[in-house]
């Protein structure tokens, strides 16, 4: 049972694994699921949503911050040296749509009053709660610009890209290189994880780090300092633009991120946020998705119906009424916005890396294995037939998944997950 580690639906396979020796061709170990109880092996299903299973969340937040983490301090085959590479943490958001509630002082207060066409108040002189459901929701639905908001969330991963472009090019042109040399000189590696804010609307969390050109022990030229780099990061925010594809019934838009932008320098000694913190920040972002934060739904929305009855705000359904509509447009097929209702356009990873800023999680994984003792040996051959062929607990086993599931958490620190950057 401890197997799949208290794993919520647990996927099972049916198959065998041979294992043999690369030169004689003996068989050195066979696996077969004929052995097993129900003629089946049970595996994770390893979701890293909290709200769909606690126990691979879990251990998909900690392989995350594992990740992010050797990318900040070195380790797992990442030399240490690159903790004093230039790094930053870097904050990119969504411009704004129209005007939304929000917490704090005062939420929009207007001394001269005033309408928009649709006779609502321009202004807010609420102070809200910080857990009011009304923050995030636009001060007039009417004036919301939900077409720019769903083609917004369309391109941005596109937008992070010109982004990515943009800052080796300003660094290039910066130090007097051709621009095109660039990759001869430095990379530029990072870890970026996209969150929903209340406004339903993604930003995006980054570690950035410049390398020198080569291997990751590499070290950069002597020009590459942080200061170059935040400073390349803050113009190419401000900087880059997407265009949507031409259309008659919305034209065509030009996309960037929102004004307020952060490029924090990670340093070794001073009293920024610590790369632990960092890394816990960021780990905690891949656990959810749309719809922990209540901007979306945990399944694609197949209907028109399915909109209308979601469990969601009338900000978030008319940005999945948004994204339905659109994604009938002929000229919006590529941006496939009808399967990615339930995200509100976003289709990209929650978790996204360069392949030089550190682990990935197969080798985390297949590390695990081998803490475990399932390794291939050099010098063999092996071979594994296996297919699909059901998932999920039967009645009595989903119980006692959960008490398992419970008492791993309970005895596995997860300090990582609750602990915040200093603001
Ligand atoms: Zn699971
Ligand atoms: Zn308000
Ligand atoms: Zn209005």
């Amino acid at each position: 049972m401890t197997a799949t580690g208290g794993c919520a639906h647990p996927v099972h396979l049916s198959g065998s694994t041979t294992t043999l020796d690369g030169t004689t061709g003996e068989i050195l170990h066979h696996y077969d699921t004929r052995t097993e109880p129900c003629e089946r092996l049970l595996v994770r299903c390893r979701n890293r949503r909290a709200t769909i299973c606690p126990a691979c969340s879990r251990l998909h937040a900690g392989d995350t911050f594992h990740l992010v983490r050797a990318g900040l301090l070195g380790g797992k085959n990442v030399p240490a040296t690159v903790r004093q590479r230039p790094r930053l943490f870097v904050t990119l958001t969504a411009p704004s749509f129209g005007p939304v509630h929000r917490s704090g002082e005062a939420c929009r207060p207007r001394r001269d009053g005033g309408t928009c066409p649709h006779g609502r108040s321009l202004g807010c002189g609420a102070v809200h709660a910080p857990d009011s459901p009304v923050i995030g929701q636009p001060l007039c639905i009417d004036c919301y610009d939900y077409t720019g908001h769903v083609l917004w969330h369309a391109h941005a991963s596109k937008l992070w890209d010109r982004f990515v472009i943009d800052v080796r090019r300003r660094l290039a042109s910066s130090v007097g290189l051709v621009q095109s040399r660039f990759a001869d000189h430095a990379r530029l590696s990072f870890a970026r994880v996209a969150e929903y804010q209340k406004r339903a609307a993604v930003h995006v969390h980054a570690v950035v780090r410049l390398d020198g050109p080569n291997e990751a022990d590499d070290e950069p030229p002597a020009w590459a300092t942080t200061e170059l780099l935040a400073g390349a990061v803050r113009a190419s925010a401000r900087r880059v633009l997407v265009h949507t594809p031409y259309s008659a019934a919305v034209g065509e838009l030009a996309l960037r991120w929102g004004a307020q932008v952060d490029a924090r320098p990670l340093r070794t000694n001073d009293d920024g946020p610590d790369d632990d913190a960092v890394a816990a920040y960021v780990a905690k972002y891949v656990t959810k998705g749309a719809s922990e934060t209540g901007a979306g739904t945990d399944y694609p929305l197949t209907t028109w119906d399915d909109i209308e009855s979601a469990p969601v705000s009338e900000h978030v359904r008319n940005l999945m009424r948004a994204c339905w509509r659109l994604g009938g447009l002929p000229e919006y097929e590529p941006l496939r916005l009808r399967e990615w209702t339930h995200t509100l356009g976003y289709r990209g990873h929650i978790l996204t890396k360069s392949r030089a800023y550190s682990t990935t999680y197969a080798a985390l994984r297949a590390e695990r294995a081998h803490h475990m003792g399932h390794v291939d040996a050099p010098d063999t051959i092996t071979e594994r037939h296996w297919r699909y062929v059901g998932s999920g607990h039967t009645p009595g086993a989903a119980l006692i998944a959960v008490g398992v599931a419970e008492d791993i958490a309970a005895n596995r620190e997860i300090a990582r997950g609750q602990r915040e950057v200093p603001r």
